[in-house]
């Protein structure tokens, strides 16, 4: 097993990742890993920074010395990752990154700095780590990951090496949640599709029952539309089903992160803590929340993909056309509104999904964008 096997169809960026980590020398201190959500751009850098910290000189990245396997746990003390919940990326945060960045590495054999969303940092942040770049220790090296060149500012992006993830095929994404999560084939396969080639998604599809439950829900409600008053209610509906789904993939972190919390502080859960320690629970709390808050719009911008997934199969059901379906389980769903409604109809549909997308992003009521394409949804020749 290597740190490679998880790289999933990127065969050339995981060649030029791992002869880069065998070179050791002329090492290019800052790189640039693009690609879309979920195309496994920060799965690259974590098995990158691996194979600069194995103790296997001819093949790194082995997957079983302690430098491998200390940096994909998140343990190696050289190797600091920033994964953020935010909207931006603070410049204390950046000022503190370039500060450790200048220090030699301890154990290891490079100081190694991941930010997982390079995209996020407004220009003034930028200008604080360009500054760090322009001129690296000789140890140190920076693995900066965006979903694509264009959304890291130009300075910044000229001094990386760049490369580009492609998005994986669904039997790809299929073959790892087979080898690494034990999922059967069919399973995995049919996940990877609905996931539309997303990573994570896909491996929680095809784990959790309740999240493929929610997802059909979804389609269902789409399918089921007729009066005003369904899109009315149709909304609060999906509002509740993104809520649900925020909460389900947030609260065994956040419980466990109080836990560590308090542990780190001395304090056992549910005794009253010194005012001295209140602060930082109340800090963590917020935290929480407004990742809390951001899983929610981000559940419902997948919902939205998922929607237009659903009408991209209606309009190809009533093209005839001979291209696999995404979402393979519900052909009987997709057929019955392929008869209701003309292509056209079916093109504006998407037309109205894409506009609720914009307007969520754009910080609208979220119950009224999704009022408005619901109601835009129903079929025009209903029966
Ligand atoms: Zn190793």
């Amino acid at each position: 097993m290597s740190v490679w096997d998880e790289v999933v169809g990127q065969q050339r960026v995981s060649q030029t990742l791992q002869e880069a980590a065998q070179s050791r020398e002329a090492m290019t201190h800052a790189w640039l890993l693009t690609g879309p959500p979920g195309s496994g751009r920060s799965i690259a850098a974590r098995a990158f920074a691996a194979a600069l910290q194995c103790e296997r000189v001819d093949e790194p990245g082995c997957g079983v010395c302690s430098g491998c396997t200390m940096t994909l746990h998140g343990s190696h003390p050289d190797v600091t990752v920033l994964a953020t919940d935010r909207v931006t990326i603070t410049i204390d945060e950046v000022r503190h990154l370039v500060g450790l960045a200048s220090r030699s590495p301890g154990e290891g054999r490079w100081r190694i700095i991941i930010v997982e969303d390079a995209d996020r940092m407004p220009e003034r942040t930028s200008n604080v780590l360009l500054k760090a770049i322009e001129e690296p220790p000789a140890r140190t090296v920076w693995i900066l990951c965006a979903p694509s060149p264009q959304d890291v500012v130009v300075t910044i992006r000229s001094r990386c090496r760049t490369l580009t993830l492609k998005i994986p095929a669904a039997e790809e994404i299929a073959d790892l949640l087979v080898r690494r999560d034990n999922l059967p084939y069919a399973a995995a396969l049919e996940a990877a599709r609905a996931s539309q080639h997303h990573i994570g998604l896909a491996r929680r599809l095809a784990r959790d029952a309740e999240a493929r439950d929610r997802r059909t829900n979804v389609l269902r409600l789409a399918g089921e539309l007729r009066g005003v008053g369904d899109a009315v209610l149709a909304a609060a509906e999906l509002m509740e089903l993104a809520a649900n789904e925020a909460a389900a993939m947030t609260e065994e972190r956040d419980a466990k992160e109080k836990t560590e919390l308090l542990r780190t502080l001395g304090a056992e859960e549910g005794t009253r803590l010194p005012p001295a320690l209140r602060a930082q629970v109340r800090q963590l709390e917020e935290d929480q929340k407004r990742r809390a808050t951001r899983a929610q719009r981000d559940m419902l911008d997948r919902m939205m993909t998922d929607l237009l997934s659903l009408y991209r199969d209606v309009l190809l059901t009533q093209f005839g056309a001979q291209v696999p379906l995404i979402n393979t389980t519900h052909g009987e769903l997709i057929e019955k509104m392929a008869q209701e409604r003309s292509a056209d109809g079916t093109i504006q549909c998407m037309d109205a999904i894409s506009t609720a997308r914009e307007r969520l992003a754009g910080n609208v009521t979220p119950l009224l964008a999704l009022e408005a394409m619901l109601i835009a949804l129903r079929p025009q020749r209903a029966a």
